[in-house]
């Protein structure tokens, strides 16, 4: 089959995003993810099943089959932001790696027709996929969020091991432009020492573009009434500007990398 005919499961396309990679933007939000992150503002991601949220709007079903070259007829229209801003097509979800075949089709043909491509993923797969894709990746916006095994797995249903493994591969193939991007969450991550340590982490990786803070918000909270689940972050307070620039400071103070508050 050839790449354009590759079909996968996206839930959504969001066009004009200048917070997900390079310029101007076109997101292809694929369906699927392996970790269930207590705070994700996108839980309709998580499952690979096609399922129903109810919206304001009513009933919406989310998930559809798409081919490559279907996605690619919505991300041809803003070729004329993309040239004039350094912008592209970024692979979002869900974990883009749980659908390998259909992110390499997108991104391989997405190249072949000269669009700059980015990912935002974990890591969270065996190191021969992610390998298998990274030719055809400009940037990859890489998820961290904590550097505890235990506390890992308590908050997000996985350990961190494979992940940070994959970082280090990720970094040390030098084919793709590196960033790792931390969710401040409080009660999770949100302290000087972890912040530091991730810091650390991120400058022992060779190459590393920069460090980008993203704080923790509660917009994704009605999806899980919509869904018919709980949200247990309910409680959580987002962090406020004072403890995101505490927190910055302390990334800076442990890395020699550019850091930043947002993407
Ligand atoms: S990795 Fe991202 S998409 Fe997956 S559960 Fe966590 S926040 Fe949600």
């Amino acid at each position: 089959m050839s790449d354009v005919q590759t079909i996968g499961r996206i839930f959504d396309i969001q066009r004009y995003s200048i917070h997900d990679g390079r310029g101007i933007r076109t997101i292809v939000f694929l369906k699927g993810c392996v970790l269930r992150c207590r705070w994700c503002c996108n839980p309709e991601s998580q499952r690979y099943e096609i399922e129903t949220m109810q919206t304001q709007d009513g009933v919406k079903t989310m998930g559809r089959d798409v081919t490559v070259g279907e996605v690619l007829e919505t991300v041809e229209r803003d070729r004329g932001y993309y040239r004039r801003s350094g912008g592209g097509i970024t692979l979002s979800g869900g974990e883009s790696l749980c659908q390998p075949k259909f992110a390499l089709a997108l991104l391989r043909e997405s190249k072949a027709r000269g669009i700059s491509t980015a990912i935002e993923s974990m890591g969270c797969a065996e190191w021969e996929t992610i390998r298998e894709l990274l030719p055809y990746i400009d940037q990859y916006l890489l998820d961290i969020k904590h550097t505890n095994p235990d506390k890992h797995r308590e908050f997000t249903g996985k350990s961190n091991e494979l992940m940070l493994e994959n970082a280090r591969k990720i970094a040390e193939s030098g084919l793709t432009e590196l960033t790792v991007r931390v969710p401040v969450v409080p009660t999770f991550n949100a302290s000087e020492e972890e912040i530091a340590g991730i810091a650390r982490f991120a400058d022992s990786l060779p190459g590393v573009k920069g460090i980008h803070l993203l704080p923790y918000h509660r917009l994704g909270q009605d999806k899980y009434a919509g869904l018919g689940r709980e949200y247990s972050m309910a409680h959580i307070v987002p962090p406020d500007n004072e403890l995101m620039a505490k927190l910055l400071s302390a990334a800076q103070s442990n890395c020699k990398l550019h850091c930043q508050i947002g993407g």
